[in-house]
């Protein structure tokens, strides 16, 4: 699960790592009203306007900008507010603006001593332990700095037994170039940093810019935060944090019918029980000269108002040209799963693209009638060699 970088940061605050400050507003005049709250506060004399979306890259596409005066504030707030933002990460069509963060300015200026650094901390799933990247070139081109100079990053994995170790944040504030007080704070911050990933179980935590600051604070001036799904439960204040108008409409209606479900790109739909086989259909897709549209595993219990739900869903996306429902029946017996499809069929009505329905396992052949007597547009399968030549004669015309 995302958060907003204003969240982001609040959990960092609490876990002692220095930020930039600011307080988040919904409406131009709020906006002011936080700049005076904040200049109180921290005595900022300049601002920025912050875009808050799930998506990073900001600053590219117009979503972080400079205020030097309350009219400023309430200015850029007000062409942020509601703006289509479209950065490097969101797409063409961009994401909507609900909120800005209004922070303190903390690029003093006419300096020149400050230094942007990038910092994540996320798992490297090959080896099972958390790492730490870092670079000294960090701020808005990290991207083209890992592709075109991949050794100016650096990275250090912390052994779970022991967990990140006083010589490994030496380590980094040296490679970073620091000395003197910036090195000590630098040692403060990763150890920081590395205590609010561990303990709130996420799986990314990427600062970029770290800054230090021309007197030598080094602070976290953006928070993109990912936070394990998984391990939620444990948190229900973080799981408050969850911006549901930030997220894919259908996958939120998905998951009040716990019904798992990622929208793709392609033109099949695919209904099916387990992950496992859920994967495999997906290739089966492919292979067959289709794409799928998605993801979607109705789990243990295909039952006929499952099954309704699902098609419901599959079918909000335009793209789809072709259904394939593909169900192993163990535990639940093909027959009531035929049945159920049957019976969601005939209660949304006319379906307006072919559905090819394989059913494999205990009473398969039961099912199978069941669906070729219902007098339905749906082709049925048992193998699912058929299914694939299905497919292919469906998404092939
Ligand atoms: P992103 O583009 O979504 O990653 O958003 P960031 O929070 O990283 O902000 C983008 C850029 O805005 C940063 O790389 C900085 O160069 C700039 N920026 C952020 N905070 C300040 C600030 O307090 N003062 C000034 N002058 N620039 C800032
Ligand atoms: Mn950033």
């Amino acid at each position: 699960m995302n958060i907003h970088e204003y969240q982001g940061k609040s959990i960092l605050k609490h876990f002692g790592v220095a930020i930039q400050e600011g307080i988040v507003a919904d409406t131009p005049e709020l906006a002011v009203e936080a700049a005076k709250e904040l200049q109180k506060q921290t005595g900022t004399g300049w601002w920025v306007v912050k875009a808050q979306i799930h998506a990073g890259g900001r600053g590219k596409g117009g979503g972080v900008k400079l205020a030097k005066s309350l009219d400023e504030v309430r200015d850029r707030a007000k062409d942020i507010i509601g703006m289509q933002l479209v950065t490097p990460q969101t797409g063409a069509a961009g994401k909507k603006v609900n909120k800005v963060l209004i922070a303190q300015d903390v690029y003093y200026p006419g300096e020149s001593k400050t230094a942007e650094f990038y910092m994540s901390v996320l798992l490297n799933r090959q080896t099972g332990r958390n790492i730490i990247m870092y670079s000294t070139e960090g701020g808005m081109d990290i991207e083209e700095v890992a592709a075109k100079t991949p050794h100016l990053i650096f990275k250090e994995e912390v052994d779970p037994s022991v967990g990140l170790q006083a010589f490994q944040t030496r380590k980094i504030a040296f490679n970073l170039g620091l000395s003197g007080t910036a090195f000590k704070e630098m040692n403060k911050f990763v150890a920081s940093l590395y205590k609010a990933y561990d303990s709130i179980d996420a799986s990314m935590f990427e600062i970029n810019p770290v800054l230090k600051t021309s007197d030598n604070k080094i602070i976290a001036v953006d928070a993109k935060v990912n936070l394990d799904e998984n391990a939620l439960y444990r948190h229900p204040d973080y799981a408050a944090m969850r911006d549901l108008t930030e997220e894919d409409p259908t996958e939120v209606e998905a998951g009040e019918h716990d019904l798992n479900y990622v929208k793709l790109d392609g033109n099949v739909g695919c209904m099916v029980n387990g992950a496992g086989l859920a994967m495999a259909t997906m290739d089966i897709i492919k292979l067959a000269g289709g794409f799928p549209a998605n993801f979607l595993d109705v789990g243990g219990t295909a039952n006929a108002a499952r099954v309704e739900q699902a098609f419901r869903i599959i079918l909000k996306d335009p793209n789809v040209k072709a259904i394939l429902v593909n169900i192993f029946g163990g535990i639940v017996r093909c027959d009531r799963v035929a049945q159920g499809i049957v019976d969601a069929y005939k209660s949304i009505g006319e379906i307006p693209v072919p559905i090819i329905v394989r059913l494999q396992g205990t009473n398969a052949v039961e099912a199978k009638k069941i669906i070729d007597d219902s007098g339905l547009k749906v082709y049925s399968a048992i193998l699912l060699k058929e299914a694939a030549q299905l497919v292919r004669d469906v998404v092939g015309k």
